[in-house]
């Protein structure tokens, strides 16, 4: 069944237009990359899809009914939880209490704090620390556990390997398979490709606000996609 649907999705920044006529659909329990260059709108598309931005034309709906103009606060009672890029924290609250917060939606399900101690053994040592004292891989982790505190059945992340090291990106990613064991839809931005790809079933590309590529990711070329992402179809030839 389809979770998440968006047909004909146009967003825009002012005069600005950031995404033309996008068509995606999202299969429940299935895990999409989303990858393209920067500035190909990938965090458009997430704010779009969490409620932070409003369409300027086309439809989204999840779990076959239309989220019109329902507020992020709304979609994320119906399900639809957002690690925005840049991991934003409470510096000031413990990664206790910043994972407390992550549960005010309330909604029932498998992720509690021990649960997300579990998926991620690195934060397990650093319960009463402060968020501000964390290094980046660990506050990446608190950033997904607290998301995952709603119990979404889709969770939207944003350039999770953003400035991390290889080693840590690894230990970040490793909770990925438990996330979608509890059947959780996963959506993926990512600007590696290679992670992209190995973690998700199929993936869309973006190039200028445009899907130039989708297909499943075990098939994906190497050239189409090299070709989709940097757009050298269109501008590569005049050289
Ligand atoms: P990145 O990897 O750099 O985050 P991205 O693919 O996520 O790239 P977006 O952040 O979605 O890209 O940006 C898409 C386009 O929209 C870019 O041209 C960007 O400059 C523009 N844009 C993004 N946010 C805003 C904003 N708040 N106001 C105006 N323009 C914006």
């Amino acid at each position: 069944m389809s979770l998440l649907t968006l047909e004909n999705l146009d967003a825009r920044y002012g005069q600005f237009q950031a995404l033309f006529g996008i068509n995606l659909e999202v299969a429940e329990g299935e895990t999409v990359s989303i990858i393209g260059a920067n500035g190909a709108g990938k965090s458009t598309l997430l704010r779009t899809i969490c409620g932070v931005l409003s369409p300027a034309a086309g439809s989204l709906s999840f779990e076959g009914v239309s989220l019109g103009a329902s507020s992020s606060h709304a979609r994320l009672a119906k399900g639809i939880s957002m690690v925005p890029e840049g991991r934003r924290m409470f510096p000031s609250l413990t990664v206790d209490e910043n994972l407390e917060v992550g549960a005010y939606s309330r909604r029932k399900g498998y992720w509690t704090k021990a649960k997300i101690y579990e998926a991620f053994p690195l934060l397990a040592p650093l319960a009463q620390r402060s968020a501000a004292k964390l290094s980046g891989g660990e506050q990446q982790a608190v950033a997904i556990g607290r998301a995952l505190m709603s119990n979404p059945k889709l969770l939207l992340l944003d350039e999770v390997s953003l400035g991390l090291a290889p080693v840590v990106v690894k230990q970040v990613y490793a909770a990925i398979p438990i996330i979608r064991e509890q059947g959780t839809t996963l959506l993926v931005v990512e600007q590696d490709i290679n992670q992209a790809l190995a973690v998700a079933d199929r993936f869309y590309c973006l190039l200028e606000g445009r899907t130039s590529l989708s297909g499943v990711a075990a098939d994906a070329n190497r050239d189409q996609i090299t070709e989709a992402y940097f757009g050298l179809a269109s501008h590569g030839k005049k050289h």
